[in-house]
């Protein structure tokens, strides 16, 4: 129905890239500001989650909060009941600027779609940096850039007989997940490849 709207061109489209803070954030504001008369959203999140709060994911590998669930913010259903098609699971991988459309995949399939947009958000955060050395991609190394990499770490820690911690990296995530792995009672080697940790 609202997409017919949008074809038709009785509506304009916001299309948000990326699910977390900034994109769902983006998204809420222009709801607020634009009625679904007038504003069709639609949000593509390529991971599970959305709105998650990333500052938590050492505290819930260190075991203060239970729940990977307790992270979500405003979960996909209340979006969703707020008029914002958040579509989870599904990555951009190209953008026509000049078709004004998005081309997407489904994590699970592969299933590819075009989405035009009136107005595009691109709210994909940062890469953390993956030094590349060798066995950078081996099992068992892990990142912590959203809850799913949270909950493959959390599998790969109950998966295995883990006595051993890495922490590459002694900014303020990296000495927080240190502290979280001594949480689990492994032997924790944090390194740093500067003579002082950065300043917190
Ligand atoms: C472990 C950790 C601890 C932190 N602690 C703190 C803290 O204590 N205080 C603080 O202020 N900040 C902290 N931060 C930083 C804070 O979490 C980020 O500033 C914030 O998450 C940025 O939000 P964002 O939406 O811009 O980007 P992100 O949170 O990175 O979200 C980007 C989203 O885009 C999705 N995405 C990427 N590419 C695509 C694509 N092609 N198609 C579809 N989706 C895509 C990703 O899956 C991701 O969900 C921490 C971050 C981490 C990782």
């Amino acid at each position: 129905m609202r997409a017919a709207a949008y074809a038709a061109g009785m509506t304009q489209r916001l299309v948000v890239i990326g699910g977390d803070a900034t994109g769902m954030s983006a998204a809420s504001q222009a709801r607020r500001r634009r009625g679904v008369g007038e504003l069709e959203i639609i949000a593509f999140e390529r991971g599970r989650h959305t709105s998650y709060s990333a500052c938590g994911i050492p505290y819930w590998v260190a075991g203060d909060v239970d729940d990977p669930n307790a992270l979500v913010a405003r979960t996909a259903e209340e979006h969703r009941a707020r008029d914002i098609d958040l579509r989870l699971g599904t990555e951009a991988v190209e953008i026509d600027l000049d078709g004004r459309r998005v081309r997407t995949r489904e994590q699970d399939g592969g299933a590819e779609a075009w989405t035009g947009f009136d107005h595009l958000v691109i709210a994909t955060g940062a890469v953390p940096v993956r030094p590349p050395i060798p066995g950078i991609d081996a099992d068992g190394v892990h990142g912590v850039q959203t809850l799913d990499d949270g909950e493959a770490l959390m599998a790969g820690i109950d998966r295995r007989v883990v006595h051993d911690a890495v922490v590459v990296g002694g900014g303020y995530i990296g000495v927080e997940m240190a502290e979280a792995m001594l949480r689990h009672g492994l032997r924790v080697t944090l390194l740093e490849r500067d003579e002082q940790p950065p300043p917190a």
